[in-house]
């Protein structure tokens, strides 16, 4: 389960929510434009699919698909970790697949099976080789900060496996079910830790120190440490992503080796000698977000 979604929301005068309804994008009760670690990576890659994908929101199927087992498998972990009595050194495996077996019941036997061997190789290698397991600060996780960037007001909201306390600061767990270690670019990741470090720093007034990836499958542990330059990399970029949502007119391509993976290069002037048109249907464009901002 990926870390997010942070959400933005722009904090508009009373007159402003009145006089610019849904067809902006924004709900008339909260006002929001959401945005997720994810969203905030496309728009890192390249301007124009974020546009394609998020402004007018023209969907392929290939970002869909049901994860039963993956998210069976995230709320066993949270359960374990939250319900735990803490009171001996280290729970049992058996406490883990008991809290498999309530998670579990949609599942099929074959899946059920294969939740019990990657519970068991959770535990043999991120538990059994631990002194003593510390209650998290949280699980499954929801935090809400604001964020002030070129005179827009901003709220970010974003979702997490767990939060540990770390020396002098905490520390990000995100469970990975995939079958190999897959990466994102750095300069993503970046992004990612950066949203997190604002968000968490505001809400918990502590530090985020680092952001672990725990792949159930390998037994790998990858480990980012976070600085304040990372905060420093996402509120360049969301203010750039700002500039864009307000003027709308310089959502480029930026080709490169991730357009093997764009699903909308059909449309896009970069990689297409005959660039097909959006389809009809596709949501409209906000037109110039400067007049319905407040400043
Ligand atoms: S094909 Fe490449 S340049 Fe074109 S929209 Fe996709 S990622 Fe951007």
């Amino acid at each position: 389960m990926a870390l997010s979604p942070l959400r933005l929301v722009y904090s508009l005068t009373p007159a402003d929510r009145r006089l610019y309804p849904k067809e902006i994008g924004f709900s008339s009760v909260s006002m929001a434009y959401s945005l997720s670690a994810s969203k905030l990576q496309t728009y890192h890659r390249c301007a124009f699919s974020y546009y394609v994908r998020y402004e007018r929101k023209v969907n392929t199927n290939q970002f869909f698909g049901t994860a039963a087992l993956g998210t069976a498998i995230h709320q066993t972990l949270a359960q374990a970790h939250r319900d735990w009595h803490y009171q001996e050194p280290l729970p049992a495996l058996d406490w883990f697949l008991s809290c498999w077996s309530a998670q579990a019941q949609d599942l099929s036997p074959t899946q059920v099976e294969e939740g019990r061997q990657l519970l068991g190789f959770y535990y043999d290698r991120f538990i059994a080789s631990q002194v003593s397991l510390h209650r998290p600060l949280a699980v499954e996780g929801r935090i809400q900060a604001s964020l002030q960037v070129e005179n827009l007001e901003f709220s970010l909201t974003g979702r997490y496996d767990r939060l540990d306390y770390a020396e002098d600061g905490l520390e990000l767990i995100d469970y990975k079910t995939t079958k190999e270690v897959k990466l994102s670019h750095p300069e993503e990741m970046d992004l990612q830790i950066g949203l997190y470090y604002l968000a968490l720093e505001q809400v918990y007034h502590q530090t985020l120190r680092g952001m672990s990836l725990l792949y159930l499958r390998t037994g790998e542990r990858v480990r980012y440490e976070a600085t304040p330059e990372h905060q420093e990399r996402v509120q360049q970029v969301i203010a750039d992503l700002a500039w864009k949502l307000r003027h709308e007119t310089e959502w480029e391509p930026q080709p490169g080796s991730h357009c093997d993976r764009c699903a909308y290069g059909r449309y896009c002037a970069a990689v297409s000698e005959s660039p097909v048109p959006l389809p009809e249907g596709c949501a409209a464009g906000r037109g110039n977000l400067q007049l319905v901002l407040s400043f």
